[in-house]
């Protein structure tokens, strides 16, 4: 590839990847992939928590943290969220044939495959029924609703995909012999639906039943029907469906620096398949007893950041846990482990490295590649490395760009491109199907890819990011033919990939680094300007575009990509079927794009025209689901329009000013939170310095002035993220800024203390400086707790308790920090909004549709004093400090 290695990544591979290597254990692997398939070949809920407790014990036994999350069934169904209808669990499934013989069909008992997951259950009894064949759905359509009431149908059709006819004939229920390539002696993994009944199937289903057979047993019984005409089965299937819940299970390798900031592996359990997951589930396994076998004997530091290691049900359990768990900020990156380890002639040597998400951080693909290559130069059990793209497995949808995280997938599930292997889902998926040393390399491979990126920091940031602009270039140059659209596309890439390397910063001099990175922009940039762009030609496609006004622009409102499967009203998914987009055209929503624009972006990644009317049909979609606002272009706001209405509240060119602000409030900047800031920035000018919070409040365990977020909101957030941006060492109440002054301001926040007279908003109180609210009150005005600190207060110790940073060295240190009051202060900042106001002291106005307000520092300072003069005296409200 052309992809030049980083050095420290050449490191790694020589010198800690053959100890990985060294450390797997083909047998316990095995016998750990056998018990996993013990209680998941069941395909019931109740032995789907006998799995998690398997996991949970095999992460213990390792050594490392383990967490299980429950997850309910039932609750918002049709709102396209990731969510389970119902728990089901199995009690009994037999099939016997009465007439004209006596004979067993099947009993889920011997083979749980024989039953179609949501079956329905019938009279404990059982329910007599003749069968009746139906072969296409041609004939299916042919039959009236209740036309075969009471019968059994028996068809190789997928039950699946035509669930909604089969019902409405009435009968009692279905029984598939649909084959499997090359094992005819093998019985189909079929479902009803995936997450549960799809939305619009009728109530009856509660009763309609689904079996399964094998080709061979198909032949037989079809033979039968041939010899006698008239076959009478007797069916008992007792399934108990219930709200009840589903589990994730975590095994988390604690990072030594910032346990906080997690990469994640992806490889579900809940499937009765050995290679379809069984194999996933224990190579996770096996992942975390090497790394902590060998941190044990000090052959390897334990990474700066935590591994999480998360197996749950497919997507239904990662992407509701995803919503559900709240965090700090999304991983940094992962990995999908999904039907890993086969033998070379399940695979037909093929093992395959799927690239993340279109637009997700591409450096991880690069970053695995050479570790995979590596890996099987030290031992390879006849695996072919092929790179593949992208493929929705749906988990790879998590590689989502804004509310996920890069996310490449590792498999061995196709012998051929794009075609599965052929004993895929279905009972022929046994462990036979697994080679112990080709599931160990796959062990190390992801071990490595783990390690690297859990440990890596600013230097390696630097090397990734010079190799991937390399890279970059290299791509642009290859044809220098390109339309303008596809040059803007890889660069688009570039600096998506460019962005989160920032993610992996890690002591060093931070202006040094971004301006390295702003430098591999530019040469980005410069090549792209440099090619020939033509125009872009595709295939003409018949539409009435002209009827569509493409000048809106879609917001995204909600994490990740509804299930269309099963969780959504039948209206809605019809229209999403028909644009005949990819969920992960989604991911472009980023409100700055128009539908117009998005649909020259699908072009470009589809290979061929997609039109706005598909793209406008797509977000409408996804807006009638509640996962996007499609904003109209007169509701958007200009730059020239927010550097008016800040000229109209009297901000002006030199002011020093402190902003307090939500976004929301102001409406849609054209370009996000980045225009507010910019705007900002243009309205005081050269002189100016613009100051805002940039705290996390202590939602940070580790402070990284370099990476982590701020809890102020999204302006704030833009803000101190910019190269030119100064940010202080606070653990707790960093501020940034930006101007002349900035690095005066910001200097000695960690010995100064928040909030006492050397802090940075202190220096700007009383260095004339200004405080602007946009959409918030002086509620959220820091500068009062200066006032507070400086009567003095008792409630407020800048240095009472203990915090941890990352320093410019790159080690964690304790130092001292906030400890805020224990109780409310009796005197509200509430009256500052009054007094202020009742004075005359403070220019109202508007800022987009925020109310906004502009005071001196000062006067606040000065007043809260005033507030307070009565009450800190007498007052016994504590600090709180930790123990
Ligand atoms: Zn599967
Ligand atoms: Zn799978």
């Amino acid at each position: 590839m052309a992809w030049p290695i980083p050095i420290s990544l050449t490191k790694f591979c020589q010198k800690t990847l053959p100890l990985l290597s060294h450390q797997v254990k083909e047998d316990r692997l095995m016998e750990t992939v056998a018990t996993i398939i013990e209680t998941d070949q069941w395909n019931s809920f109740d032995h789907f928590h006998d799995t998690t407790k398997t996991l949970v014990r095999y992460y213990q036994d390792a050594d490392v943290d383990v967490e299980v999350t429950s997850l309910p069934t039932g609750g918002k169904i049709g709102s396209g969220r990731w969510i389970i209808h119902q728990a089901a669990n199995v009690k009994k499934a037999t099939v016997d044939i009465v007439a004209p013989v006596d004979q067993r069909l099947l009993d889920y008992h011997e083979n749980p495959w024989h039953l179609i997951q949501w079956s329905g259950s019938t009279p404990t009894e059982g329910i007599e029924s003749q069968i009746v064949i139906i072969n296409s759905r041609k004939e299916l359509d042919r039959i009236p609703a209740r036309g075969l009431a009471g019968k059994m149908i028996l068809t190789d059709l997928n039950p699946r995909h035509h669930l909604r006819k089969l019902i409405s004939t009435g009968a009692v229920g279905v029984i598939t012999d649909r084959p499997i390539p090359n094992s005819p002696e093998a019985v189909g993994w079929t479902k009803f639906g995936w997450g549960g009944i799809p939305i619009g199937v009728t109530g009856d289903q509660q009763d309609f039943v689904g079996l399964v057979i094998s080709k061979t047993q198909g032949i037989k019984l079809r033979q039968l029907l041939q010899k006698h005409d008239k076959v009478t089965v007797r069916t008992q299937v007792d399934i108990d469906r219930y709200d009840g819940s589903h589990d994730v299970v975590s095994g988390i390798i604690r990072g030594a620096d910032d346990p906080q900031d997690e990469l994640w592996v992806l490889a579900h359990s809940a499937e009765p398949g050995a290679h379809d997951n069984a194999s996933g589930a224990a190579l996770c396994v096996e992942v975390a007893r090497i790394i902590t076998e060998l941190i044990a004997q000090k052959q390897l530091p334990r990474p700066k950041r935590s591994i999480r290691f998360l197996n749950a049900y497919e997507c239904y359990g990662f992407f509701k846990y995803l919503e559900d768990t709240r965090r700090l900020q999304a991983p940094l990156a992962g990995v999908v482990v999904d039907t890993i380890g086969s033998k070379s002639e399940v695979c037909n040597s093929r093992l395959e490295w799927h690239a993340t998400i279109p637009m997700s951080a591409g450096f991880v693909d690069r970053v695995g590649e050479a570790i995979i290559h590596a890996t099987l130069n030290l031992s390879n059990p006849g695996y072919q490395l092929h790179l593949e793209p992208f493929v929705s497995t749906s988990d790879t949808l998590i590689g989502d760009p804004k509310y996920g995280f890069p996310t490449p997938w590792l498999t061995t599930h196709h012998q051929a491109q794009n075609v599965g292997f052929d004993a895929y889902h279905s009972s022929a998926d046994t462990i036979n199907l697994i080679d112990p040393k080709g599931l160990a390399t796959c062990v190390t491979a992801i071990a490595g890819y783990l390690c690297y990126l859990a440990d890596a920091g600013s230097q390696e940031v630097i090397e990734l990011t010079t190799a991937e602009t390399d890279w970059t270039i290299n791509q642009l140059q290859k044809s220098p033919e390109k339309s303008a659209a596809k040059v803007n596309y890889i660069r688009h890439s570039h600096q998506e990939t460019v962005n989160r390397l920032k993610r992996w910063m890690w002591g060093g001099d931070r202006k040094e680094i971004l301006a390295h990175l702003d430098n591999c922009q530019l040469q980005v940039q410069e090549t792209a300007s440099s090619i020939t762009s033509r125009p872009i030609t595709f295939r003409k496609v018949q539409t009435q575009e002209e009827d569509i006004n493409g000048q809106v622009y879609p917001h995204r409102t909600v994490l990740l990509s509804p299930d269309w499967g099963n969780n959504t009203n039948p209206e809605i998914r019809l229209k999403m079927e028909k644009s005949r987009l990819k969920p992960w055209a989604l991911f472009w929503a980023d409100s700055n794009r128009s539908l117009k624009e998005i649909s020259d972006i699908l072009s470009i990644e589809y290979g061929k025209k997609v039109t706005l009317k598909q793209v406008t049909s797509f977000f409408e979609a996804h807006q009638a689901l509640g996962y996007v606002k499609l904003i109209k272009a007169k509701d958007r706001i200009s730059k020239s329009q927010l550097v008016a209405d800040l000229h109209q509240l009297g901000l002006e060119p030199g002011m020093d000013l402190i902003v307090h602000s939500a976004l929301s409030k102001i409406g849609y900047p054209i370009g996000g939170a980045d225009t507010i800031v910019e705007a900002l920035l243009e309205v005081i000018g050269d002189e100016g310095t613009l100051m805002m919070p940039s705290f996390n409040h202590r939602s940070a365990q580790v402070f990284n002035s370099m990476t982590t977020p701020t809890t102020n909101g999204a302006i704030p957030d833009a803000m101190w993220r910019r190269s030119e941006a100064v940010r202080s060492l606070h653990p707790t109440h960093a501020i940034a800024a930006i101007g002349p002054k900035a690095a005066e301001y910001c200097e000695g926040h960690l010995e100064n203390g928040i909030w006492t007279e050397n802090s940075p908003i202190s220096r700007l109180i009383h260095g004339n400086g200004y405080i602007l609210v946009l959409g918030v009150t002086h509620e959220s005005s820091t500068a009062y707790h200066v006032a507070e600190v400086s009567m003095p207060c008792g409630c407020i110790d800048p240095f009472g308790n203990i915090d941890r940073i990352v320093t410019l060295d790159g080690t964690v240190a304790e130092v001292r920090g906030l400890a805020f009051r224990a109780g409310v202060c009796p005197i509200s900042p509430a009256e500052l909004n009054t007094t202020l106001n009742n004075l005359g002291l403070q220019r109202q106005g508007k800022v987009g549709q925020a109310d906004a307000a502009l005071v001196k520092a000062f006067d606040l300072w000065k007043i809260r004093r005033q507030h307070l003069k009565d009450a800190c005296p007498s007052c016994t409200i504590k600090p709180s400090i930790r123990e």
